[in-house]
């Protein structure tokens, strides 16, 4: 695959070998493998002919989900483009920043965030209409060749921003099909294995704009020859759900919000959900028992619930674990990747021994090239011989990773180290929690404090004292927070449901 495949391009030609299969599928209807082609083929052509686009270009595409934005990708792809994956839930000054820090030459957008850009002066093209008409009127176009070198630029995503200003993390075509090796040795040991991966049929939930959904679904779909039933919208458990039952979905990557949004179903038995065989939850911290409850109240998650570690910059999952690494360790993210090296080092930049805590340094060929047009945080992430550094902090046990927390989370207490996800993961286990966020806030003398913003279940009436005990028979009393807001309001969350730390910060300290 590695030698065979050197353009995104490729992918797309060689998708058609699976002809009449549906690649994409929605509430509305389905796309097939040949008619997907197709209308790339039109886009591109179109995108060359009418608006100019060239190698090295900038084509930003600004929509919720929808098969349009898909196309659109890999249209912009194929021609060596740049696609910039903005996000659709910004706000206008936020979208002006993405479009002023990528200079697009086109806009691929839906009305509302078309006008949201309306400052910028970039020409427009609608997925509502625009793409449609395009598709259309090239409906014969054959895909344009273009010479594309393997590290040349492919896609721009900017990382959630939950640490400050989103950063747009640039792939190459090489880092993007790298991305694809690993499901193919996954799904090649499995075989090996005696259990063949057989058809599949993935949900995708999550935005395009996140690169979880962009290559664990759109991209390994064109090498695998799978499935993706594509949810429309925002996420709706109940819309979900019967996606699920109709579309006989196989399998889910789902995000900790919606795990929580599964366990809180009061009617999880009135929908059959019998077609799931895999279950993983990803991309943010899930607690022990988010994944305990999980299990008990969803078949599939009892047998197959895994879970991964990554970073936009990694393109996907750096580390995977299984559901036995998951059983012996609830708190693992498993073990790298095939193609994926990863390395705990100190301060000073060395490796220490397993067991010890330490940033997590990552090396491999999915690694993005750098942020665009910021050179100061690409340097900053860089280590010699290629390491990221991802600044998240773990430690390695037997070749298996824990993540303990944001570097930039870390809460510094009069010399003690305080890792918020640990007070978390014990909060999170009183029956009155339904959600908790540890952090620090500024302490005259301790230099941080341990703060707690709990979120209670309705009509549950707790106190801060009630919670200070329970925590204080679990850890140390250095580690239980002394300051508490308790809240039924639900925290801040992202595109992708990851808290937002800072808007947290911000509203306990207001
Ligand atoms: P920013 O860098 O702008 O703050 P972000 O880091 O939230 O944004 P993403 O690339 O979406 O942007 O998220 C990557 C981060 O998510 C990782 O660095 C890590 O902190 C966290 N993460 C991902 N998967 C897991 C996991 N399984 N367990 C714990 N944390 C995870």
């Amino acid at each position: 695959f590695a030698n065979r495949h050197r353009a995104l391009s490729e992918l797309i030609r060689g998708s058609t070998r699976f002809g009449d299969r549906p690649y994409l599928v929605t509430e509305y209807g389905s796309l097939s493998f040949t008619a997907h082609y197709r209308a790339v083929a039109a886009i591109a052509t179109a995108l060359r002919t009418e608006y100019g686009v060239g190698k090295g270009d900038r084509v930003a595409i600004c929509a919720p989900n929808c098969p349009e934005w898909i196309i659109a990708f890999w249209a912009t792809v194929s021609l060596g483009a740049i696609a910039v994956g903005m996000n659709s839930m910004w706000t206008a000054q936020e979208t002006e920043y993405g479009l002023d820090l990528t200079e697009p030459v086109l806009l691929v957008a839906d009305g509302p965030r078309a006008e949201l850009a309306g400052n910028r002066e970039v020409p427009v093209l609608t997925v509502e209409s625009g793409i449609p008409e395009l598709i259309d009127r090239y409906a014969d176009a054959e895909l344009p060749e273009v010479q594309v070198d393997e590290d040349d630029p492919a896609v721009i995503l900017f990382t959630s921003g939950t640490t400050g200003r989103a950063k747009g993390a640039t792939h190459s075509h090489r880092n993007v099909l790298a991305a694809c090796w690993f499901h193919l040795v996954n799904d090649a040991v499995a075989t090996e294995l005696g259990n063949p991966p057989g058809y599949r049929r993935f949900l995708l939930v999550t935005p395009l704009f996140h690169i979880a959904s962009l290559h664990n679904l759109a991209v390994a779909r064109l090498v695998d020859g799978d499935t993706a039933v594509l949810h429309l919208g925002r996420f709706d458990i109940n819309e979900v759900l019967r996606l699920v039952e109709r579309e006989r979905v196989t399998n889910w990557g789902a995000v900790p919000t919606m795990v929580s949004r599964l366990i809180e179903h009061s009617q999880l038995a009135a929908y059959d959900l019998s077609s799931l065989r895999a279950i993983s939850v990803n991309s943010a911290p899930s607690s022990p028992e988010l994944k305990q409850r999980l299990r008990e109240v969803l078949p599939a998650a009892e047998r197959s619930l895994g879970t991964s570690y990554g970073l936009t910059e990694s393109s996907t999952a750096a580390t995977l674990a299984s559901p036995a690494d998951l059983r012996a360790d609830p708190e693992t993210v498993g073990s790298p990747v095939p193609t994926m090296e990863v390395e705990v080092r100190d301060v000073h930049g060395n490796a220490v021994v397993d067991g010890t805590e330490g940033e997590i340094c990552l090396r491999g060929p999915q690694m993005m090239l750098g942020y665009w047009r910021d050179p100061r945080a690409t340097e900053a992430s860089s280590a010699p011989h290629r390491w990221f550094r991802t600044g998240d902090l773990g430690a390695m046990v037997d070749g298996q990773l824990r993540v303990s927390s944001r570097r930039s989370d870390l809460i510094l207490r009069g010399g003690e180290n305080v890792y918020p996800a640990e007070v978390e993961n014990q909060l999170s286990t009183h029956p009155a929690v339904r959600e908790c966020i540890v952090l620090g806030t500024p302490h005259q003398d301790l230099g941080q404090e341990v703060a707690a913003v709990v979120v209670v279940w309705p009509g549950i009436v707790v106190t801060e004292q009630e919670l200070r005990d329970y925590v204080g028979t679990q850890i140390a009393r250095y580690k239980v927070p002394s300051r508490w807001v308790i809240t039924t309001h639900g925290l801040p969350r992202n595109a992708t449901g990851k808290v937002n730390r800072a808007q947290v910060r911000l509203t306990s300290r207001g």
